[in-house]
Parts: structure tokens; C-alpha cells; sequence
């Protein structure tokens, strides 16, 4: 029989009965018994967010001239914060619910550049690998204007350098994207998920693209293997890498920056709630720990993921976080949400922020579309379907018995009527507009 950590499968289920229902493709909303509302990790310190946003800024003039649409933000890469009343009161109606407070999306599918999260991780590291490039070349220095490295000799330095990635498909987006626009050679190794579109678009711009029959941990680890002999090869390690959790954090001062701009408070009297899509983990996991650093026991933040693929949430309640995939508790990982088809989590990012979720949940396909379908009814936003899995956090916080149990001992339900809920948007505007009307279709058919 198989054992995992000395354990078997149904001791496992017996010990955590919700292992059962994960196990079976139910829907879960899973509550974090090791929760603390402040908590520093070990591992990380909450001062390399502050350095990373120092670099995102001295970028921001190169960024500006290469991608003019990120003008209106002075070269910074960022995305709106919306109220969406409309699909608040459509959810609402459709779940039989009340979501007290008000409801927001923050529209990360309409980040530029590349049109999802990726766009904050990935190309932080991109840049950050420039940076150091360039100045262990003698090149730049810190105090200059980093356009010049739009220019020949930059171009020639970083041809001689490979970046390589694996990728069920938005993570390859962004690197090749940036890698490309710099002149680094940039090589993707695409899991099976990936979609089509992304591929050619990235061959478009003279990226290497790799193709596996296999899943996303195949597509890393092949990378990794080949990047490691390269000395000239940086590889974007998705599963362990510092500076693309990094670059995600940077998101959280921007959201406060925002939030204030709209005038909402969060503090004691007026907690914040935000739900976020999973996939290894790295973009959530940034994001929430960038959030936790600046509001604390005030922000409760909520992983959300496919039922056929909940690495991250097997991590979390297993306490064995890479230790344990989806198929040792018999799941195939398939999901048309291709962003979060992931088996096995992030063991760095568990490890960092695993006392610092609130709580995870999972949601199957069909509702995923379904939700598409209301978004783009009611608001005119169209995203991807991995980035539909936010929405149905509200829903499951007020409606299952674990959820009303959550706010009952956090002391939040006199609260909740000045709560403020932010649905991450993940991505969706790059989409070629005949596969968003595909996703629409199967959407209408549920
Ligand atoms: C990558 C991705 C996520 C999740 O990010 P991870 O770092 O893999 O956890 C969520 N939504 C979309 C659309 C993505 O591309």
C-alpha cells in the first residue's frame, strides 16, 4: 500500500476527514488550524519587498519606452482596483447568499505586457537577472537611467545569456516576452497544458518553445536540468524562486495605495479579505505575504483551486507542503483552468506563508465557467477560467459551516458589514477573442 511520510493513504483521511472529500472532487472550504494572525517567517525578510519595489522603479523608465502602454502608470506594470457591484448582486442572487461588505476585483488579467500575475513575478526577475548582468559587466550602475539598456550593447551583452523557464503557460508569457524585448535568448518549456496561442505567440517573437506530453513538474524540472548545463543560463525556478515571490509582493503597497486612493479603511474595525488563485503558489503566496507584511491580523487571505488539482491546499492541511502531490491522493490534475493545473506545490512558498493564510478552498470546472459567463454579463470583464476561481470565495466564507465558523472565532461577524473583499483576477486579456467565446459558450451550457 502506498505510504506517504510513513502514513498510508486512508490513515491519512482518517487522521483529516477533509482528505476524503478532496479526494472524492468535492468542494472544499478548508479553514487554517495553524493560522496566526501576525507572523514573521524565518526564511524571508519583509525588507526585500522594499528592494524589490527600488528596482521595479529604477526599471520604470526602460519599461516605458519598450511598452508605452505602461505610461499611464510611469513605467510601472500595474493593475486597476474595480468595484463590481453589479456581479456582486448577480452572485448573490445566483448562490443564495448576502456577501456583507463590499466586493472589488483587482484586474491582474488587464495587467500589460502579458496580460496576467505573471506580469509582477516573472518579469521582476527578468529584470532583476539585467540588472545584475549588466552591472557585473561593468555597464550600468544603480544611479543611472535604465533606458540605455534599450540599446546595441546591452542587446549584445544579453544575447549571450539563455534564460530558460518551465510552464503550464502564463509564467513562459511573461519571460519570453521580456527576456525577448531585452535580447536575452529565452528557451520555454511548456507543460501539455499549455495553450496553442501562447506557443505561437511566443515563437512569434523567436523563443524557443519545448513541448511536453507530460504536466507541469515535468516542464520545470526538464528546464532545470537543461539549464543546469549552461554556466550562461538563468533558469526561472518557479517552484523555489525567491525573487519571483519577490516581485509578486511588490503588488501589496500598490493595493494599499489604491484602497486609500478609494478611501477604504483596513484596520481592526474593518477587515480585509482577499481570495487568490493557486497554482504552485508563488504569485498568491507573494501577494499574500506582501498584504500580511503591511495590514496584519486585518487582511485574511484565501487560496483558491481546482478540485482536480489542489497541490497547495494537500500541502497545507498534510503539513508535508512539496511532500505530497494530487495523485497520491488519486487526482489527475486535469482542469481547463491551465494556470492552476499544478501537482505538486511550491515547498519554499508553504514553508513562508503557511501560518499566514487564513484558509484555502477548491471549486470545480463548471462553476469556474459559469462564473466566467456572470463576469462577463454583468461587468464586461473577460478573463481565463483559472482566474474565475477567486470569485467563489465570498460565497463559501458566508455559506459553509467552516467559514461561519472562521469569522465566529476571529471575532469578525459584528465586522463584516464594513469588510472589504477583493477578488484577484489572475488573467485573461491576452486571450485570443474565439477562445474567450468558446469559454463563454461552455459557461451558457451549465
Ligand atoms: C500562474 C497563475 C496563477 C497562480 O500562480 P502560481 O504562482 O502558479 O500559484 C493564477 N492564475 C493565473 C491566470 C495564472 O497564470
Amino acid at each position: 500500500m502506498k505510504h506517504l511520510a510513513g502514513k498510508s493513504i486512508p490513515d491519512w483521511k482518517k487522521e483529516h476527514p477533509i482528505l476524503q472529500d478532496v479526494s472524492d472532487k468535492k468542494e472544499v472550504f478548508w479553514t487554517n488550524p495553524d493560522y496566526r494572525g501576525q507572523h514573521k517567517p524565518e526564511n524571508l525578510h519583509p525588507d526585500a519587498i522594499e528592494a524589490a519595489e527600488k528596482r521595479l522603479e529604477r526599471f520604470a523608465p526602460l519599461i516605458q519606452t519598450i511598452f508605452p502602454e505602461t505610461k499611464a502608470e510611469n513605467g510601472l506594470i500595474e493593475s486597476p482596483l474595480r468595484n463590481i457591484p453589479a456581479l456582486k448582486a448577480a452572485i448573490e442572487d445566483q448562490y443564495e447568499t448576502k456577501i456583507d461588505g463590499r466586493l472589488l476585483v483587482k484586474c491582474d488579467h488587464d495587467l500589460p505586457i502579458s496580460g496576467s500575475i505573471k506580469a509582477r513575478g516573472g518579469i521582476y526577475e527578468v529584470l532583476k537577472f539585467a540588472e545584475e548582468t549588466a552591472i557585473a559587466g561593468g555597464m550600468l550602475a544603480l544611479s543611472d537611467n535604465y533606458s540605455v539598456l534599450n540599446t546595441d550593447p546591452f542587446k549584445k551583452l544579453f544575447s549571450r545569456y539563455q534564460l530558460s523557464v518551465g510552464s503550464t503557460g502564463n509564467l513562459g508569457l511573461s519571460i519570453g516576452i521580456m527576456g525577448a524585448a531585452l535580447g536575452f535568448q529565452v528557451t520555454v518549456h511548456m507543460s501539455m497544458d499549455a495553450k496553442q496561442w501562447k506557443k505561437d505567440l511566443l515563437r512569434n517573437k523567436g523563443v524557443t518553445v519545448k513541448e511536453y506530453e507530460d504536466d507541469y513538474s515535468k516542464a520545470v524540472e526538464e528546464g532545470r536540468k537543461q539549464a543546469l548545463t549552461d554556466s550562461r543560463c538563468h533558469f526561472i525556478d518557479d517552484e523555489n524562486s525567491e525573487d519571483l515571490f519577490l516581485g509578486y509582493a511588490t503588488a501589496a503597497s500598490r493595493l494599499k495605495r489604491q484602497l486609500k486612493e478609494k478611501g477604504i479603511l483596513v484596520d481592526h474595525d474593518h477587515p480585509l479579505f482577499v481570495y487568490l488563485p493557486c497554482g504552485v503558489g508563488g504569485g498568491p503566496g507573494g501577494v499574500a505575504f506582501g498584504l500580511k507584511q503591511i495590514f496584519q491580523e486585518n487582511v485574511h487571505c484565501f487560496f483558491a483551486e481546482p478540485t482536480h488539482s489542489p497541490c497547495f491546499l494537500l500541502g497545507l492541511v498534510t503539513g508535508l507542503h512539496n511532500g505530497v502531490s494530487v495523485q497520491d491522493f488519486d487526482l489527475d490534475n486535469r482542469t481547463a483552468a491551465d494556470g492552476l493545473a499544478v501537482g505538486r506545490a511550491s515547498g519554499f512558498v508553504g514553508k513562508t506563508v503557511g501560518q499566514m493564510l487564513s484558509g484555502s478552498y477548491t471549486i470545480n470546472d463548471d462553476r469556474l465557467f459559469s462564473l466566467l459567463k456572470t463576469t462577463a454579463d454583468t461587468e464586461n470583464i473577460y478573463l481565463e477560467p483559472s482566474a474565475l476561481a477567486g470569485f467563489y470565495g465570498p460565497v463559501q466564507l458566508f455559506n459553509e459551516a467552516s467559514g461561519k465558523q472562521f469569522l465566529n472565532e476571529q471575532g469578525l461577524n459584528e465586522k463584516m458589514k464594513n469588510a472589504t473583499h477583493i477578488v484577484w483576477a489572475t488573467g485573461g486579456s491576452m486571450v485570443p477573442k474565439e477562445e474567450i467565446e468558446r469559454y463563454y459558450l461552455r459557461g451558457s451550457e451549465i
